[in-house]
């Protein structure tokens, strides 16, 4: 019998696989790096010598896998299982991942976008669970988003439904990977928080934060500002402030797309948890549609990175059993 699930989830440091039975327990978990800089082909043969490998430590067989889903970042061709491009990760151009892990492992598989798997995780087994609209975002290396709609993930025409890290919020702003500049993404993500910060102390300002990295500006991280913030350092609660408050004008107007009844915010930025997230919540107070605001909540994530994993798995399932009931 076929009974287990593999979910996958590709990121630009590590490659993340878990194995789960039926009920989508989990039975085993493997973290590799992803060593993204030897291109493609390196990056496939890693993920299949991964799934390999926790397969023999759990005593299974390829045969004894229904299907396994892919968490993957960047611009995707799902019905076709493709990864056109991905901005972090180089030598990455039309790389046929379905195809390929198809013909190596012979496991029915699936792709889709890592800020989705995510939602479907969150929205299956975390803090999404039995709602119907539900606006996922991820705050990581860069912002994501996904949302699901009156019981359903939307994909839109291309399945870039819910990328709301390029909403545009400056005319003259950032440039942005995807071509346009001022995305909302360069500034609400832990880069973009970052350059902020970095952008204010090269403008002549001081923060405790200069002497922990000894003025490596290059140095700061994200959970830095967060320290920072709760010493009470003027310039971390002002980059907090403004970062939060964009984050509040941009879900501004995914409020008013999607209408959700619950904001989830993912990703290893959302540590900062109320530290941004009352900014953001001070902008919608006073800028968000009032009905719809007054039905909706927002939370951190509950299931941390395992959400990736969890949805992708979760995520194949549904789309095998689309297809076979198609
Ligand atoms: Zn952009």
């Amino acid at each position: 019998m076929k009974t287990y699930y593999i979910g996958v989830d590709l990121g630009g440091t590590n490659i993340k696989i878990a194995v789960f039975d039926e009920g989508f327990r989990k039975c085993g978990e493997k973290r590799t790096p992803t060593e993204v800089k030897y291109g493609s082909e390196h990056v496939l043969v890693r993920i299949w010598h991964g799934i390999t490998e926790l397969l023999e430590e759990l005593h299974l067989k390829p045969e004894d896998i229904r299907c396994m889903g892919m968490g993957v970042p960047g611009i995707l061709d799902i019905p076709n299982g493709i990864s056109r491009f991905s901005p972090n990760f180089p030598k990455w151009e039309e790389v046929p991942i379905v195809a390929w892990m198809e013909n190596h492992l012979g496991i029915p598989t699936f792709i889709d976008n890592d800020a989705r798997v995510n939602l479907y995780g969150e929205w299956k087994f975390g803090a999404g669970k039995n709602r119907k609209n539900v606006l996922m975002i991820t705050l990581g290396t860069g912002l994501g988003g996904a949302a699901v709609v009156d019981g359903r993930v939307i994909y839109g025409a291309t399945g870039s439904a819910g990328e709301i890290g390029h909403i545009n919020m400056f005319r003259q702003g950032r440039k942005c990977r995807c071509g346009s500049s001022g995305c909302l993404g360069r500034y609400v993500s832990a880069l973009g928080i970052l350059r902020t910060f970095r952008e204010k102390v090269e403008a002549g300002r001081q923060s405790v934060i200069c002497e922990w990295v000894n003025d490596d500006l290059n140095a700061v991280t994200a959970d830095m500002l967060s320290r920072a913030y709760d010493e009470g350092d003027p310039l971390a609660i002002e980059t907090m402030h403004e970062t939060g408050e964009l984050l509040g004008y941009g879900l501004c107007a995914v409020f008013s797309l999607y209408n959700p009844e619950i904001i989830i915010v993912g990703g290893g930025m959302s540590n900062m948890g109320d530290r941004l997230l009352q900014y953001t919540r001070d902008v919608l107070d006073s800028h968000a549609l009032r009905i719809p605001y007054s039905a909706c909540t927002i939370v951190t994530a509950v299931l941390g990175d395992a959400a990736g994993m969890l949805g992708a798995a979760a995520c194949a399932k549904e789309r095998m059993e689309a297809l076979h009931s198609a």
